[in-house]
């Protein structure tokens, strides 16, 4: 799931865009000054920042130059009306995008939703007939409802999906999902593999490839 800071100091607005964003699916923090913004930066991992330009203590451009030093996080500035002539927008060039108060949710969750694809941060959802898989949420569900797997059971099942009608190596499968620091042992990767047929109903659909492994035929 992504997560994303919104530092604003407009108390009202911060919170319609998180209450936006969180119906979403994403994950939001608030910080309404720029210290706590930067606070939140420095402790918290976060997929996208929603910057506001003015901001008490620490101000919007100035996070985003600690952003730059830092975890080089994608970045969205919020400017107020007026705010947007020609040396803010050469200010905000190191931002991947911004919008400008006042302006439309809908608008806002586009542009965020831009900016995350280009940095391929999008919910991966795979989907095989009737199951569907979540690789941000690590879920599984089979006609809507949650499936339970093992975390090796998950990664083995990504890993066929990412590689569908593709034959992989025993090793090779056993490699990606267990480590190659693991001694290489048939048993257990056949065993997940007869699980995962099992728990999701695949028994026609990941194939045994005769002297090679397996293969996830869709
Ligand atoms: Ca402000």
């Amino acid at each position: 799931m992504n997560k994303i800071l919104i530092v604003e100091d407009e108390i009202a607005i911060s919170d319609l865009i998180k209450i936006e964003l969180e119906s979403k699916g994403y994950r939001c923090d608030v910080a309404n000054d720029g210290e706590t913004g930067a606070n939140y930066m420095e402790k918290n991992k976060y997929d996208l920042l929603l910057l506001d330009i003015m901001l008490p203590k620490i101000d919007g451009y100035e996070l985003l130059e600690y952003n730059r030093e830092t975890s080089q996080t994608p970045c969205i500035f919020i400017t107020a009306k007026g705010e947007t002539n020609d040396k803010i927008k050469g200010l905000t060039n190191g931002a991947d995008d911004y919008i400008t108060k006042p302006f439309e949710l809908g608008e806002l969750v586009a542009r965020v939703e831009a900016v995350l694809r280009r940095y391929n941060k999008v919910n991966e959802v795979y989907k095989i007939d009737n199951i569907k898989v979540n690789i941000s949420t690590r879920t599984v569900m089979k006609d809507e409802k949650n499936v339970m797997l093992t975390p090796k059971e998950f990664d083995l099942l990504v890993l066929l999906l990412q590689n569908k009608n593709y034959a992989l190596y025993r090793e090779t499968i056993f490699e990606k999902v267990w480590g190659a620091e693991l001694e290489f042992e048939t048993r257990t990767l056949d065993l997940h593999i007869q699980r995962l047929r099992k728990k999701l109903d695949l028994k026609d659909k990941i194939k045994t490839v005769y002297k090679i492994g397996y293969m996830l035929e869709v």
